[in-house]
């Protein structure tokens, strides 16, 4: 027998289950399929990209042993870069906006980040956090990760989670639905899955408020419909992860349909999932009563629930907020289609 190979934490992102929504597959006739990314080691789905953007930098010799990396992160990436970092000898620098969840923040100082909370300004004001990022790494001379625009994000989604899908479906994947944040999820998996078979659609679930749902309908990025709770998603331009990529079909979703979906998916499939997963899986089921039945759909579950329990699980923020936990996947989906 040959000797066992053992690995550290770092080596561990990705490769994660592709699990059958068994409920949701019968309702639609479809194969809806999540892939369980609150697995990874940061438990989201952007250990993937960390792991990228780490290991890309090491390669181009921007980042040294003992270096500091910053970002400008809703948290996930922050933890993923926290995480694989400490791996590989790294400290971290995060800037994430004051309106993410508590539980975000407190995990990442937990972790051992230093964590600077600041206004949640847009991306136009000097002042976002993806700027102030990029200030203070130019001023102190740290690694700047910077996930929106450096397309190593996407370059590990591309080497990873579109062969995971690929494979785990044996090729017989129909359709790819993701939200985004960066983009580096949809345009990384979209790109390798197309690659292999053009005919594969790439689905776009947008929450209200951004600008993804206009830009690969109409080519404009009007926003100005509304609002959402989920966090992570919800983009306003065309990053450099999003540009030349083929986007067949976006839906918008609203946060009533996303936390039915939720809530459905906790208590009949034991999966306890963020708001941004919600508004994937509801973005499957939406193509699949399009386009249904008898196709493979495949979606990503991005995080767990855990890092939104003062929000989505906690009554008194749902009630304030105008959002019933007690409402059918099937009378949201009825509500949003009348
Ligand atoms: N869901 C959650 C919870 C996230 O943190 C993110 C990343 N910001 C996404 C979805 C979207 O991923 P991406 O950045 O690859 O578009």
């Amino acid at each position: 027998m040959s000797r066992p190979q053992y690995h550290a934490v770092d080596s561990h992102v990705g490769k994660t289950p592709l699990i059958r929504l068994n409920k949701l597959s019968e309702l639609t006739g479809c194969e809806i399929l999540g892939k369980a990314e609150f697995m990874n080691p940061g438990g989201s789905v952007k250990d993937r990209a960390a792991y990228g953007l780490i290991t890309d930098a090491e390669k181009r010799g921007v980042l040294k042993p003992g270096s500091t990396i910053i970002e400008g992160t809703a948290g996930n990436t922050g933890i993923g870069l926290t995480v694989i970092g400490h791996a590989r000898g790294y400290q971290t620098v995060i800037i994430i906006p004051e309106t993410q969840s508590p539980e975000k923040l407190q995990y990442l100082r937990t972790l051992g980040a230093e964590v600077i909370p600041v206004p949640a300004k847009p991306y136009s004001d000097p002042d976002n956090y993806n700027h102030i990022a990029r200030r203070m790494a130019e001023e102190r001379g740290w690694f700047w990760a910077n996930q929106f625009d450096n397309t190593a994000n996407r370059q590990a989604h591309y080497e990873t989670t579109g062969p995971e899908i690929w494979e785990q479906t044996a090729g017989t994947v129909d359709a790819f639905v993701a939200a985004v944040g960066t983009g580096g999820t949809l345009a990384g998996t979209s790109l390798f899955l197309k690659e292999k078979n053009p005919e594969v659609t790439v689905v776009c679930a947008d929450p209200y408020g951004a600008a993804m749902w206009s830009w690969f309908t109409h080519g404009n990025l009007d926003n100005d419909d509304g609002d959402s709770f989920a966090e992570g998603i919800g983009q306003g331009r065309v990053t450099r992860n999003l540009e030349d990529i083929t986007v067949d079909k976006a839906y918008r979703v609203d946060d009533q349909t996303a936390l039915s979906v939720v809530y459905q998916l906790l208590r009949e499939e034991g999966l306890f999932l963020g708001l941004s997963s919600g508004i994937n899986v509801a973005g499957a089921v939406k193509y699949a009563l399009d386009h249904g039945p008898g196709l493979t759909i495949a979606t990503i579950l991005c995080d767990s629930g855990a890092k939104y329990q003062s929000k989505l699980f906690n009554g008194e923020w749902l009630l304030e907020n105008g959002l019933d936990p007690g409402l059918s996947v099937e009378a949201a989906f009825e509500r949003n289609s009348a």
